[in-house]
């Protein structure tokens, strides 16, 4: 049993335009994958020089299982630290509403990643058990509690997913005091790791003779415009943030999003993963560049990751 000392607790607005006119800062896709330098940087949260002993976890919960707006901020927030501070972090994000199973959580926990890096200020990277955030030291004097990053992507998501009615986040700041980076090491291999197995685990079953529809992923045309990712359950792309499970949800969620379905048609070289929709799809979404992919190979005609 993990114990973990008690925490601040604040309340966001419950209504999306409240909520966002108290953010003191922007989030905009302008931010996205903004860096924060070593010189600059306020606050850092998890990383490397704790072990990437860190993790952010998003967990689908029932409706009488939540308590809407809250946000619980364990261990010392902004007005307690001094710039270029660094602590491991444990963060979590639970997300409720009526049609909302677990299949939703893997996407959910992506797309929360995802718009983190929308924050201004805030560099936000790697995924659920290698989390590494910074905070920028010009956000100093607007910037006054940590309340506002869950607050921020609470906001998103009310905004864009229907689906979602409620959400409660815990950020837990892992000073010494707290337990440092021991305890953020027990709770990722006895409360997350158990999670995430068990979600891999439904995916690990299904292989690809075991559905007729693929999905593809053009969300990389914004730097690389040729760029088509097809995806399998035995061919999660190189880049790893999504997989077949969870971009299955995800076009439910966002249907005019960046993926899309994929019919698999008739397997032409069951060894290389050739199949003729595959083809069919790539040429089209490439922008008729790629005449031909396998799904299995790295070497003769691959996929463009
Ligand atoms: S590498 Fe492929 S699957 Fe990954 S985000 Fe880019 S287009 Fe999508």
């Amino acid at each position: 049993m993990i114990k973990l000392p008690k925490g601040k607790i604040h309340r966001i607005p419950l209504d999306p335009e409240e909520l966002f006119e108290e953010l003191p800062i922007e989030v905009s896709p302008r931010w996205a994958s903004e860096r924060v330098r070593k010189q600059d940087v306020w606050l850092e949260l998890g990383g490397p020089k704790h072990d990437y002993k860190s993790f952010v976890i998003v967990e689908i919960v029932g409706m009488d299982e939540i308590d809407p707006g809250k946000v619980e901020i364990i261990g010392p927030d902004l007005d307690e630290i001094e710039p270029g501070t660094t602590y491991p972090v444990g963060y979590s994000l639970k997300i409720a509403g009526e049609k909302l199973t677990d299949d939703y959580a893997g996407y959910f926990e992506r797309w929360a990643i995802d718009n983190h890096t929308r924050v201004e200020g805030l560099m936000y990277l790697n995924m659920r058990d290698t989390v590494w955030m910074r905070l920028h030291t010009r956000l100093q004097g607007r910037l006054t509690s940590l309340k506002y990053l869950p607050q921020a992507i609470m906001g998103i998501f009310m905004a864009q997913v229907p689906m979602v009615e409620a959400m409660e986040a815990r950020l837990i700041v892992a000073s010494e005091e707290v337990g440092g980076k021991e305890l953020m090491g027990k709770m990722t291999e006895e409360i997350c790791k158990p999670i995430w197995e068990s979600r891999d685990a439904k995916l690990d079953e299904l292989s690809d003779e075991d559905t007729d529809t693929f999905f593809g992923c053009t969300l990389c045309q914004s730097f690389a415009p040729n760029h088509c990712c097809v995806i399998a359950p035995d061919r999660t792309p190189f880049c790893g943030v999504i997989n077949w499970d969870n971009i299955r949800v995800g076009i439910e969620v966002d249907p005019a999003g960046y993926s899309f379905e994929v019919a698999k048609g008739e397997c032409i070289n069951p060894l290389m993963g050739e199949y003729s929709g595959v083809t069919e799809t790539i040429y089209n979404r490439s922008n008729q560049t790629l005449k031909k992919i396998n799904l299995y190979s790295a070497i003769k005609y691959p996929l463009t990751t």
